[in-house]
């Protein structure tokens, strides 16, 4: 790890993997996490590794141009994580988990879930108002990953959008300026999505 920013954003990506794991919401090898280095590059979870026990060794460098910066297998997902540092320059940390709710969810929904009437609404920057409904993107599951980028990517640019999308019977994806963003921001959409999913068990 020769970028000076790498042995923080590592510590930033051991601790959210930790975190994600305690909360359950990267089981197995499920997950991937990642934090912009700079302008061109940023370090990511390799491949088939556990979250809950990442070490640096676990990580490397990604130019976001895909191609790697060291040895390894970088997350297979890294595409996603990718489109979205090249899109928005303010992007600094992407998380992905694959919680239960957002996975019963997100086979549940359309193209969109609503969202509205929740205080915590206001941590993904959307209005907690109950008249002001926020929409979460769900797009279907795609094993070809560069394939399920390019669809995804030209949605980002939509204004008001949530900071984060689902994938179909797979999981979440949100993003932060920084790792601390993202991961508040991640809690606080699986808290709703955990709320949606108890309405849902109270009403069938
Ligand atoms: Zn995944």
């Amino acid at each position: 790890m020769t970028h000076p920013g790498a042995p923080a954003a590592a510590r930033a990506i051991i601790a959210a993997g930790r975190r994600c794991d305690r909360n359950g919401w990267v089981p197995g090898t499920a997950g991937n996490f990642s934090v912009r280095l700079d302008d061109a590059s940023c370090l990511i979870t390799q491949s088939g590794r556990h979250k809950g026990f990442l070490t640096e060794a676990d990580l490397m460098a990604v130019g976001l141009d895909g191609s790697p910066r060291g040895p390894g297998r970088p997350s297979n997902e890294t595409p996603l994580h990718l489109a979205l540092y090249r899109r928005d320059r303010a992007i600094g940390a992407v998380v992905h988990g694959h919680s239960r709710a957002a996975t019963v969810l997100s086979m549940r929904a359309g193209d969109a879930m609503t969202l509205a009437g929740y205080e915590l609404l206001k941590v993904l920057g959307a209005s907690p108002d109950p008249d002001c409904a926020a929409s979460l993107a769900v797009f279907d599951n795609d094993q070809d990953i560069s394939r399920l980028a390019a669809r995804i990517d030209p949605t980002l640019a939509a204004p008001a959008a949530l900071p984060g999308y689902l994938i179909r019977g797979h999981g979440v994806y949100v993003w932060g300026s920084g790792m601390d963003q993202a991961m508040a921001r991640l809690e606080a959409l699986e808290f709703i999505l955990a709320c949606e999913l108890e309405k849902l068990r109270r009403t069938e």
